[in-house]
């Protein structure tokens, strides 16, 4: 107990206050997930009705939840769409550490893989977000990248990351994932999130990701994911010759540190499939249902890791 407070006030920042994480399910294939959701049909159709009257609810009073990415109590906003229709993934954004629903589950995930194995090295595919800067300040073991080109651009993201991270001696780093510069076995956690689809080669970038991950190393990622779908659906090529042909329409999404960025997949289960032939033993689609974390909606993201 003695060692405890000690370290606690030594650390360089109050530890988070241990509210708990959300309990995960996990879903190996699109047959087990698909079987499962059959099996409990009407206690998701529940949930739909649990989350109207909680968006009711906070449309009147305020609407507490735990977030355990930042470690406390926090007050649900929401940011309702066109129709009042509310996007509980990408909105619900914690009012302390900056993070939407999305981004609480995934950083909450990570710092516990972080816990779990004290002194691993994270490496995150973004640099210029608040959960870098959350998960930086709290493991100091976490590297962050950028994909920029533009000179005058990396100027004021790099001033962007050191107002956010607070630390002025922090600079920019640039990485592209179907090319990184690190060693092999340089990370025991990688994460990604929202990135992949928009590389045009996603099976490079996952080998790469491989490669860097040592024995046993953890992947976590987030990207457009279609859970009817068993097939990947390729919205756009990159060609031999650098043009680009839409086979759907256009899709663009929004980006912290550019004008938007072309979506060239929506992964379908055979992503898991390409995680294994990129070098993962096992691969699986995790989910969270929590309204108490303030996780609700269809919250998912893809787990993988080495053997
Ligand atoms: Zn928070």
């Amino acid at each position: 107990m003695f060692f405890d407070v000690f370290r606690k006030n030594r650390s360089p920042l109050p530890a988070p206050a241990d509210v708990g994480v959300p309990a995960v399910e996990v879903h190996a294939s699109q047959a087990a997930y698909l079987e499962m959701r059959e099996a409990r049909r009407e206690e998701l159709h529940a949930r739909h009705a649990v989350e109207q009257s909680i968006a009711n609810l906070a449309r009147c009073a305020p609407f507490q939840y735990l977030c355990h990415a930042h470690g406390g109590p926090a007050t649900l906003r929401l940011a309702e769409q066109e129709g009042g229709e509310v996007n509980w993934r990408e909105s619900v954004v914690c009012p302390t550490c900056h993070l939407n629903a999305r981004m609480r589950f995934c950083t909450g995930l990570l710092a516990r893989w972080m816990q779990a194995q004290p002194g691993a090295r994270l490496y995150l595919t973004e640099q210029a977000t608040h959960g870098y800067a959350l998960l930086k300040r709290r493991f100091g073991t976490v590297h962050g990248s950028e994909y920029i080109h533009d000179e005058a651009r990396k100027t004021a993201v790099g001033q962007y990351i050191r107002h956010l991270t607070g630390d002025s001696t922090e600079s920019l780093n640039i990485e592209d994932v179907t090319r990184l510069s690190f060693a092999d076995a340089s990370f025991e956690v990688l994460a990604s999130f929202e990135v992949l689809e928009h590389v045009p080669d996603y099976r490079l970038a996952l080998r790469e990701m491989a490669r860097v991950l040592g024995k046993g190393g953890r992947l976590l990622l987030t990207a457009p994911f279609l859970e009817c779908s068993r097939d990947t659906v390729t919205r756009a090529r990159l060609d031999p010759d650098g043009s680009i042909t839409h086979l759907l329409p256009p899709e663009y999404h929004g980006d912290p540190v550019s004008d938007g960025v072309l979506c060239f997949h929506h992964f379908g289960w055979d992503l898991l499939d390409a995680l294994r032939e990129a070098g993962f033993a096992s691969a699986e689609v995790i989910e969270v249902w929590a309204p108490a974390f303030g996780l609700m909606g269809i919250q998912q993201a893809i787990a993988a890791r080495k053997a």
